[in-house]
């Protein structure tokens, strides 16, 4: 059975019944509008846990004033069906009073220096210090012994595993890998916003990513493997916000240096915001 739980006070005493029964717990934080990629997290997490929370909540401390917070897709029955079937106990709905109990404005702020500043964080200024706060008070709330989050937002993944080790947040945080579309596409919530043109568009960033890593792996300098990709993009009709080939730690490597990369892309169609990357190595 999944709990439909909307209240703080109800949150924590389906916690406490569990933690008495010496049951693990695990969290997946999303913003709902549930699809495969949110789903195969529920998956992997229950491999390790005996009980698993899905939070829904659309964060408005991570969305900029000109993005898309108030249209983004909210899709709550449906969530709750799709978890249902995936025999997910609980599903955290929060409201934003909930969460944030003293208003947005006089809720504490959190800014992680460096890591957050870069690629995304520096498009888009503030991003990350929303999605730090809202995974702490997820955090602190579900108190989950383990959390999962997807690789498809990579940089978003190497803020919280600093952010938790930083903080020595007692979890354990469990990457699951990015799901796609037969055609490549990464799966979003965001790819609703395309239209059935600009969907088959979309997977340019894919193969974008592919010519990157096929370059660099055939020792093309760095440089000239994300100009490449840049051009590649342009050509096929995106605007483009970065393309990017870093170390995992998303530092930028040296000329000439192997080890395991990432390949980032952010990319527009329209007035669609599409990211993805890919991780390999270089021997
Ligand atoms: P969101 O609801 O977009 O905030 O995503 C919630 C979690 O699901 C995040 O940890 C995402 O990285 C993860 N996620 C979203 N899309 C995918 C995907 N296509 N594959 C794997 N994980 C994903």
């Amino acid at each position: 059975m999944t709990e439909n739980i909307t209240e703080l006070s109800q949150l924590r005493r389906l916690l406490e019944v569990w933690r008495r029964d010496g049951l693990r717990v695990g969290l997946v934080p999303t913003m709902g509008n549930l699809h495969a990629g949110h789903f195969s997290l529920v998956r992997q997490i229950r491999e390790r846990v005996d009980r698993v929370v899905v939070s829904i909540f659309v964060n408005p401390t991570q969305f900029g004033a000109h993005e898309d917070f108030g249209c983004y897709p909210r899709t709550p029955e449906a969530d709750v069906a799709g978890l249902v079937q995936q025999g997910c106990e609980a599903a955290w709905m929060p409201s934003i009073e909930t969460m944030y109990p003293f208003g947005i404005e006089q809720a504490v702020r959190m800014h992680l220096p460096g890591i957050s500043d870069i690629l995304e964080g520096a498009l888009r200024p503030g991003h990350f210090d929303g999605v730090c706060s809202v995974v702490t008070r997820l955090l602190h709330q579900v108190r989950p012994d383990v959390a999962a989050f997807g690789r498809k937002d990579y940089q978003q993944l190497a803020v919280i595993r600093r952010m938790v080790d930083d903080m020595a947040i007692p979890v354990e945080i469990l990457a699951g890998d990015i799901v796609r579309e037969d055609n490549g596409l990464a799966m979003s919530s965001r790819n609703q916003y395309l239209s059935a043109e600009e969907r088959e568009r979309a997977t340019g960033i894919f193969h974008s990513l592919c010519g990157m890593r096929d370059a660099a792996m055939a020792g093309m300098d760095s440089t000239e493997v994300e100009s490449a990709a840049q051009r590649s993009l342009h050509h096929a009709g995106f605007g483009i916000d970065y393309a990017a080939l870093r170390k995992p730690d998303l530092t930028v490597p040296e000329a000439g240096e192997s080890g395991p990369r990432v390949a980032l892309i952010a990319a527009r169609l329209g007035n669609t915001r599409l990211i993805d990357n890919l991780e390999f190595s270089i021997c």
